[in-house]
């Protein structure tokens, strides 16, 4: 059995309430952190875990920690981010309904550690009910001296705040987090500066996401150094994967990074295979924002390894992206689906969502959904797909969020692995318009 360091204590009856959380140890990495370490170990604990950013981009989170500048009379921020909206990611969802406690505990402790004494969790605005239990949570903490001020007679003072989302999906960019929270519209910064530098209100500020705060708690607890032996390379620790689409067992799991592909979507501990006894196509392994791979690639063996579940061994090797694990929203397509209609699906995704601020990204969008709405309807021609191509090449790299890469690697990648299904569905548009009027009756 896999270790369990975040999920653990998931299924105790009333763990969301402060007192169950509390008998079942919680609040003893406050209490280690505020009581016996200064905010500079506490940092060092988190730089020798090797943890990394678990909301898509994997940066290593002490070293983002220790970016943080420092002026003189400034204050500086921590902000949770809570925007969780990637398509098939909703493991942040799923702990902070739970084990709303776990969060605020790590929150607690990353504040101590920046020298913050006022934080946020900017939570997606359409997760109402999470908000509420965040904020119930908070009241309960700050009730029992974890909040407010001279904390646990520590000294140390922090004021916590749930901060309600803008509603839209580019507010999960951290610099569009960061203009809503102070009340504007969710409009990217250019980087840089970063917001270690220059965040909240022009102040230093460390943005996080949940899974990232609520995985100091076990690091404070046990050490860096036993967090960083779980793992594979530098993916260490265990990461929250959402597991979606074609799956016997969809849901949300905690692994130790490291864990071979083919073990977590065929085992029974985990997704327990494809549903309906049909064959593994293709996978998402890391939300929509990253290329989508054929079943034969995320199973193939590398140097005689198993593909693994980490930041290293997910890549296809042909684009330019860090790593395919993401945010861990992992999504499987059996050999049914259409790989046209669910690029055209991710394409609208993004489309919609697009700030509008740069052109490559504002009209980019729209001309891929377009050609490949076309296309998926049996209207489109053999050029459409190189047009998609270009368009979305003349996207990667040219805009200023990654948005734009992340509306582009699905598309690119769809084609480059499936460009014959792109292909039929130009050379049969009879079958396309039967199929199409088949789903729709569904
Ligand atoms: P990024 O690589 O630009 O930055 C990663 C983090 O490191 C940021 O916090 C950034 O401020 C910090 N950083 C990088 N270089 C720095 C420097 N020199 N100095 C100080 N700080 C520095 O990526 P990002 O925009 O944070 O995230 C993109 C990822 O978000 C995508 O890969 C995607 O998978 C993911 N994503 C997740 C969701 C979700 O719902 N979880 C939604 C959309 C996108
Ligand atoms: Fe807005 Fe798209 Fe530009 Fe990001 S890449 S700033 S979402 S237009």
């Amino acid at each position: 059995m896999a270790r369990k360091l975040l999920l653990e204590n998931i299924n105790v009856p009333g763990i969301h309430t402060f007192d169950v959380y509390r008998q079942n140890g919680g609040y003893r990495a406050v209490e280690k952190a505020l009581k016996t370490m200064t905010p500079d170990a506490v940092v060092e604990e988190v730089k020798t875990s090797g943890l990394r950013g678990r909301g898509g981009a994997g940066f290593p989170t002490g070293m983002k920690w220790s970016f943080l500048a420092k002026p003189e009379g400034r204050e500086r921020y921590l902000v949770c981010n809570a925007d969780e909206s990637e398509p098939g990611t909703f493991k942040d969802r799923y702990l902070m309904t739970h084990i709303p406690h776990l969060l605020i505990e790590g929150m607690i402790v990353a504040s101590f550690a920046l020298g913050a004494k006022t934080s946020y969790i900017y939570v997606r605005g359409e997760m109402m009910p999470q908000i509420r239990i965040l904020e119930r949570a908070i009241a309960e903490a700050k009730n029992a001296g974890f909040l407010g001020k001279n904390i646990l007679g520590s000294g140390y003072d922090l004021e916590l705040y749930v901060q309600p989302g803008g509603g839209a999906y580019i507010c999960g960019e951290e610099t569009a987090l960061i203009e809503s929270l102070e009340g504007k519209r969710g409009n990217p910064r250019i980087k840089p500066p970063f917001p270690a530098i220059s965040g909240v209100w022009a102040c230093p500020t460390v943005v996080n996401n949940v899974e990232t705060i609520a995985a100091v708690v076990p690091i404070i607890n046990d050490g860096g150094e036993e967090y960083s032996k779980i793992g594979n390379g530098r993916s260490t620790g265990t990461k929250l994967i959402s597991a979606s689409g074609n799956l016997n067992k969809p849901g949300v799991y905690e692994i130790e990074l490291g864990l071979p592909v083919e073990e977590f979507i065929y085992s029974e501990e985990y997704c327990g295979g494809i549903a309906n006894g049909k064959r593994l196509k293709a996978v998402v392994a890391g939300g929509s924002s990253v290329p989508i791979l054929p079943a034969n690639l995320i199973l193939k063996t590398i140097n005689g390894q198993p593909r693994l579940m980490s930041y290293e061994s997910l890549s296809d090797g042909g684009f330019q992206t860090g790593s395919m694990l993401g945010s861990g929203g992992f999504i499987a397509f059996d050999e049914d689906q259409c790989i046209v209609r669910n690029t055209w699906n991710f394409s609208r995704f993004y489309h919609h969502e697009s700030c509008g601020q740069c052109s490559p990204c504002r009209e980019g969008t729209g001309w891929m959904e377009k050609v490949l709405h076309s296309l998926e309807n049996g209207h489109g021609k053999m050029s459409d797909i190189d047009l998609l191509v270009d368009v979305s090449k003349k996207i990667e790299g040219n805009t200023i969020c990654p948005l734009g890469d992340a509306a582009a690697w699905p598309v690119a990648s769809a084609i480059r692995h499936f460009r014959d299904e792109f292909e039929w569905h130009v050379t049969n548009p009879k079958e396309v318009m039967e199929h199409n009027y088949g789903l729709a009756k569904y």
